[in-house]
C-alpha cells in the first residue's frame, strides 16, 4: 500500500496542478509555502536512488520537465526551490519518491 500510488490512481483524492503521461503535480496537504507542489512519478519508484536504477532517464526527464511547467503555471518562474528527502535520514516521509516545489515567498534557508 502507497499513498502516492493511491493518489495517482485518483483512490484518494489530491488536487492537481499539472499532469501528463509520466508524472502528476499536486498541492501539498500541509503546505510549507504559499506555493508547494509535489511532483510525482506515475510510477512507483521508493526514492532518488530507486528511479535512478531503474528509470531508463524518461521519469527522470519528465520530472524535470514538469518541475519548469509547475513553476511558470503557478507564476513562481523567477524563484523556486526543488527539494527531494531520500530515506529515513533525509526526513523521507513518503516512500514514493516525489519533489517539493517551493515558492511564492522569499525562502528561508530553514524548510522542510
Ligand atoms: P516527504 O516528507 O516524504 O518528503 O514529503 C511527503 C509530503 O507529502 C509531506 O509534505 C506531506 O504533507 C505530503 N502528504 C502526505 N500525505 C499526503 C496526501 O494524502 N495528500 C497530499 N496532497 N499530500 C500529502
Ligand atoms: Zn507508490
Amino acid at each position: 500500500m502507497c499513498i502516492f500510488c493511491d493518489i495517482v490512481e485518483g483512490k484518494i483524492p489530491s488536487t492537481k496542478v499539472y499532469e501528463d503521461e509520466s508524472v502528476i503535480a499536486i498541492r501539498d496537504l500541509n503546505p510549507q509555502a504559499p506555493v508547494h507542489v509535489l511532483v510525482i512519478p506515475r510510477k512507483h519508484f521508493d526514492n532518488i536512488v530507486d528511479m535512478a536504477h531503474n528509470d531508463d532517464g524518461a521519469y527522470s526527464a519528465a520530472v524535470v520537465d514538469a518541475i519548469a511547467e509547475v513553476a511558470k503555471i503557478e507564476g513562481i518562474e523567477d524563484g523556486f526551490r526543488v527539494i527531494n528527502n531520500c530515506g529515513e535520514d533525509g526526513g523521507q516521509s513518503v516512500m514514493h519518491v516525489h519533489f517539493h516545489v517551493l515558492g511564492g515567498a522569499k525562502l528561508g534557508e530553514k524548510i522542510l
